[in-house]
């Protein structure tokens, strides 16, 4: 589906200097906006100040920045951790989630809506599918975090690094997905590197079999949590389409087109998923592969019947993990006072 081009955040630069054309201005100012976009990180038009003042008011007209509305900001985590919600024009939920570490800044980017997947431990699936954002909604969520950080006062000045993996899944909005990255990836804008994009995916085969066609080189991981269709189907519904053999065989052949290493994200549900059984199949169906597994310990999400595994179940996972030479980490728990963690999005605020 092609995006509709109504904003500053949906337009390359060469969209911009169109409408310049078309506007009669000269050829300049589409890069004079375009850098007032992504390189000073203007957050509207009024702030452009070196355009002449009737462009910047009809630029508000025509073509404000963006179509999201910043409904909320709520901070966890002493400040390190920044939750978003926006409203699209028609009211519906977007969740943004910055985390500032010593290092580095990265954001969770939703690229819908809620999301149709369902997934049994998540609140967003919980909340059903909505609609995908453009790619522009997308990008304005981006931008959003990186006035945060540069707010911030914080070591770190600014944004390193984007995630796809908040509210919805991405290879189901793939061309608006990827026009986002395109577009913060410009050299000429915002300069985001490739390697600093992290896509997250439910195992969408047709999507990571796009992706590994690609000539720009995003990071990608693969939403996996069980180690077994049975057990797999339950937890993530979208596995009677996309099962796990399906789903081993396009990241083995995503490997081998792109060598790099793809990341498997495994939630721990305390005696779901999260047994020495379990995790010995695990290692069985990851051996040889040039991956990484992240062991995220889940978040409370009201109505569902799990509970989070255990402190000492999640290490004896990962030491399982580890004797079988299988890299894995686990992920340190961001944002679980404000429901901006892992599984927690469904654009409610407290
Ligand atoms: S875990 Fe991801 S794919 Fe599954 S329901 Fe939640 S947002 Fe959708």
């Amino acid at each position: 589906m092609s995006q509709a081009i109504h904003t500053l955040c949906d337009m390359s630069v060469d969209d911009l200097a169109a409408l310049m054309k078309d506007w009669g201005q000269p050829a300049y100012r589409a890069k004079q906006i375009y850098e007032h976009v992504y390189v000073n990180l203007a957050d509207s038009p009024d702030a452009m100040s070196n355009l002449p003042l009737a462009l910047r008011g009809r630029l508000s007209q025509e073509r404000p920045l963006g179509s999201l509305e910043l409904a909320r900001v709520q901070t966890g985590d002493k400040g390190k951790t920044h939750k978003a919600l926006f409203r699209l024009p028609d009211d519906a939920p977007v969740e943004s989630v910055l985390m500032i570490y010593e290092d580095r800044a990265t954001v969770c980017v939703s690229t819908q809506s809620g999301c149709a997947m369902k997934c049994s431990f998540c609140a967003t699936g919980q909340l059903g599918f909505t609609r995908n954002l453009t790619a522009g909604q997308m990008v304005e969520q981006v931008l959003w975090a990186a006035r945060e950080v540069r707010n911030a006062g914080s070591e770190v000045k600014a944004l390193s690094n984007v995630v796809f993996m908040g509210m919805g899944e991405p290879f189901n909005n793939y061309d608006n997905w990827w026009a986002a990255v395109q577009r913060l990836h410009d050299p000429v804008g915002f300069d985001m590197g490739a390697r600093n994009f992290t896509v997250s995916t439910v195992g969408v085969v047709t999507g990571i079999r796009r992706l590994a066609q690609e000539k720009m080189e995003v990071n990608l991981a693969v939403s996996l949590h069980a180690a077994n269709d049975d057990l797999r189907t339950r937890l993530v519904p979208a596995n009677k389409k996309y099962p796990i053999p399906a789903i081993l065989e396009a990241v083995r052949d995503y490997i081998q087109a792109t060598r790099r290493r793809v990341s498997f994200e495994y939630v721990l549900l305390q005696g779901v998923n999260d047994g020495p059984q379990e995790a010995r199949a695990l290692t069985e169906l990851l051996r040889g592969l040039l991956c990484h597994v992240n062991l995220i310990p889940w978040n409370p999400v009201p109505g569902t019947p799990l509970g989070p595994s255990e402190r000492r179940r999640v290490l004896d996972f990962q030491k399982i993990l580890h004797e079988h030479h299988v890299p894995c980490t686990v992920r340190v728990q961001r944002g679980v006072d404000i429901a901006a963690a892992c599984g927690q999005l469904a654009g409610a605020h407290p």
